[in-house]
């Protein structure tokens, strides 16, 4: 199988090249050149099996013969090593109809750690085709940066620098960055905002010098290496409760995109399920191009659900790319008009195909709260803020027509300042949380300047 580009002008990737640059070098992302199909059969014996062996088929189509024979098998082994649940990722049944997936029984306790811990085998085993060195840098505002040092500590061919604002981050996801005894992993805190530090990891992605001693790439969802361990949770949940005359329909917690994208993807491979909701918070670009038909930048305002607070969702464009019929023409077009102008009107063709995809719903702060509240009092479930919001979107859905599932994404214990703000007590901590309370931290406290970070993520390369 082969890899595109969303703006045409790439050559075609195999997995393995997409999953080492991230980013196509025209500055489209990378999908694949046609859906892998599976049929009805498939999907129907998918029900109940063990999620390991689930994943491996679904990664093998995608891989397509790219890696060696048993990359797949390593990858799949750290989701039943590393993860603190016999299922995976657990369904709960709330009400009638109302489900909970939970995604956050990781070693960071959020569900980034699903798709990052396949990706740091995949990519070593990418890396010993062709005898290279990855250098991977991230900006984080606090969950991508824990499941990437988790994923990637002591991996044999990649070395990971992470940019988090100083002080800006919880106390817990810090601890999880920065309690890590890998050599091939830096901790930079930048004195600044998260907007500092991706500005200063988008100018060392391009940088020469960083360049001529090794590839040099990010784990945002931009890269497809991310998506595609976001697939098999979709299959597994919709054919556990779901069938073709009962449509599970997915209700997903929206920030950059990346895993609402991957449930799409889901579908594409021919999954029965109904229109999916992506549940943003206050920061609603993606809700207005949907519900409104423009898509405009803003600012990104501080909510209680961080991780998605965003304003330019990437995978948007993967969104666009397919519901204009992968018409790379129009897709340049459309974003580089959103690039210059900070906005793009979507035509009614491209309307219909995104709202054909995908329904939008913005959950504000007050309603988080609230359902944070309701979940305890209903079910007696401590969740966290970003789950909240989906879980508000899935009560407004009419479940008479069949099961509705929320994707929680996180542990309640991630972030303490805002359950308790709603519940009055604070969440418990699990195992994975509570082990590394104690532990040493190692960071360093850097400058938001382009040479000083550039200097320190050098010295890393040279480990
Ligand atoms: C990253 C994150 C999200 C948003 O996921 P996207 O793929 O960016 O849409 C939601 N919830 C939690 C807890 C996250 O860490």
């Amino acid at each position: 199988m082969k890899y595109l580009s969303t703006r045409g002008n790439a050559p075609e990737a195999d997995f393995a090249e997409a999953l080492l640059r991230g980013l196509a070098p025209d500055g489209g992302l990378y999908l694949p050149k046609a859906w892998p199909q599976l049929d009805a059969n498939w999907f129907r014996a998918a029900a109940g099996r063990p999620y390991a062996e689930l994943t491996r088929e679904v990664l093998d189509l995608y891989i397509a013969g790219s890696l060696g024979p048993d990359a797949s098998q390593k990858a799949v082994q750290r989701l039943t090593h590393t993860f603190h649940h016999e299922a995976v990722t657990p369904l709960v049944q709330l009400e009638p109809n109302l489900w909970l997936l939970e995604l956050f029984h990781g070693p960071t306790a959020a569900f980034k750690d699903l798709a990052m811990q396949m990706m740091a085998p995949l990519s070593d085993a990418a890396l010993e085709k062709t005898d290279e060195r990855l250098l991977l840098l991230t900006a984080t505002s606090g969950d991508t940066g824990a499941a990437a040092v988790r994923a990637f500590a002591g991996a044999e061919r990649v070395s990971l620098a992470v940019l988090h604002p100083e002080g800006r981050v919880s106390p817990v996801q810090r601890r999880q960055m920065t309690t890590t005894v890998a050599d091939n992993v830096l901790n930079l805190a930048v004195r600044g905002d998260f907007d500092d530090c991706q500005r200063l990891v988008k100018a060392l992605l391009s940088d020469e010098t960083l360049r001529a001693k090794s590839r040099v790439s990010s784990v945002n969802s931009i890269n497809w290496g991310r998506l595609v361990g976001q697939i098999p949770y979709y299959i597994a949940a919709a054919t556990a409760v779901g069938s073709p005359d009962r449509l599970p329909r997915f209700v997903v917690p929206t920030g950059n995109f990346g895993d609402a994208f991957a449930g799409l993807a889901a579908k594409r491979m021919g999954l029965p399920m109904g229109v999916m909701t992506a549940a943003v918070n206050s920061n609603d670009a993606l809700a207005r191009a949907v519900n409104d038909g423009v898509y405009r930048r803003t600012r990104a305002v501080h909510t209680a659900s961080v991780s998605m607070d965003v304003q330019a969702p990437s995978n948007f464009e993967r969104l666009v790319f397919e519901s204009f019929d992968r018409d790379a023409e129009a897709n340049r077009s459309f974003f580089e008009t959103f690039a210059d102008s900070g906005e793009a009107t979507l035509s009614d063709n491209l309307l219909a195909g995104v709202r054909n995809e995908v329904a939008a719903v913005s959950v504000d702060e007050e309603e988080t709260a609230r359902e944070i509240q309701h979940a305890w009092k209903a079910y007696g479930r401590v969740i966290c803020p970003h789950t909240a919001v989906a879980l508000a979107a899935a009560r407004r859905l009419d479940r008479h027509e069949g099961p509705v599932i929320a994707l929680s994404t996180a542990h309640a214990a991630k972030f303490p300042e805002s359950v308790s703000g709603a519940l009055g007590f604070p969440p418990e901590e699990p195992s994975q949380i509570r082990a590394i309370e104690d532990r040493p931290e190692r960071l360093t406290v850097i400058d938001a300047d382009v040479t000083a970070v550039r200097a320190a993520v050098a010295e890393l390369q040279n480990y």
